[in-house]
């Protein structure tokens, strides 16, 4: 199995190139073309099985075409919002969202706690297409009105099994209202215990689920 064969665009399979990538591992092989075709995914996976790529590639590649350089924040509604549990993993993720986007021109910005809230707007008004946040901050961001989730397309749930340990679901429902009820849903844990079996049949719509 190769990145070409999995369908990403060129751009794309240029940043993989960059990073040294050869083979897809097994991850990003089932959930690629999934995430590619529209799909809900529910995906038990651990850290260190190339998770990150597996949805971050396809999302870039969904998002890509309409991409524009127009600096107006109008025409960079945020289109992908990805919540993790921890402000490391969000840097982590939006920091995998650049690398593998360096050749795109999409903008992406990451939400956390436990710093000042003017950059994070300041970044949010320049326009930006991907957001990777934690929830508690990005509630902060609804109540301040300073943050439009109104034309998201696409959700992710990154570790969801530490997001549920950590109390965050009711933050999570909370965000998920303001979200369009069209839109791709993307489920990541390391386990699929009964209760994130339950969370993900509460927010995924006929999900495909994938394994490694
Ligand atoms: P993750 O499971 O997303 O935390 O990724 C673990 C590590 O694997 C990261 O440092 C990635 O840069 C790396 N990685 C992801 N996909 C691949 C791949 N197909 N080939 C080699 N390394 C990869």
């Amino acid at each position: 199995m190769t990145f070409e064969s999995l369908g990403l665009s060129p751009e794309i399979l240029r940043a993989i190139t960059d990073e040294g990538y050869t083979t897809p591992t097994p991850v990003q092989v089932q959930a690629i073309p999934l995430v590619l075709a529209g799909q809900d995914v529910q995906a038990a996976a651990q850290t260190g099985t190339g998770k990150t790529a597996g949805f971050t590639l396809p999302i870039l590649h969904r998002l890509q075409p309409m991409a524009s350089s127009s600096p107006s924040p109008a025409r960079h509604p945020i289109r992908c919002l990805v919540l993790t549990p921890t402000r490391e993993l969000a840097a982590q993720v939006q920091e995998s969202v650049k690398t593998y986007g360096r050749h795109l021109a999409l903008r992406s910005t990451v939400i956390y706690g436990g710093v000042a809230m003017p950059p994070q707007v300041k970044a949010l008004q320049a326009g930006v297409e991907i957001v990777v946040a934690t929830p508690g901050r990005l509630l902060d961001h609804v109540q301040q009105k300073t943050i439009n989730l109104s034309q998201v397309e696409i959700l992710v749930l990154d570790e969801a099994d530490r997001m549920l340990d950590m109390g965050f679901i009711p933050d999570i429902r909370k965000i998920i209202a303001l979200l369009p009820e069209r839109r791709q849903n993307l489920l990541f844990s390391a386990t699929f215990s009964e209760d994130i079996k339950k969370l993900s049949q509460g927010i995924l719509n006929n999900p495909a689920t994938v394994e490694v």
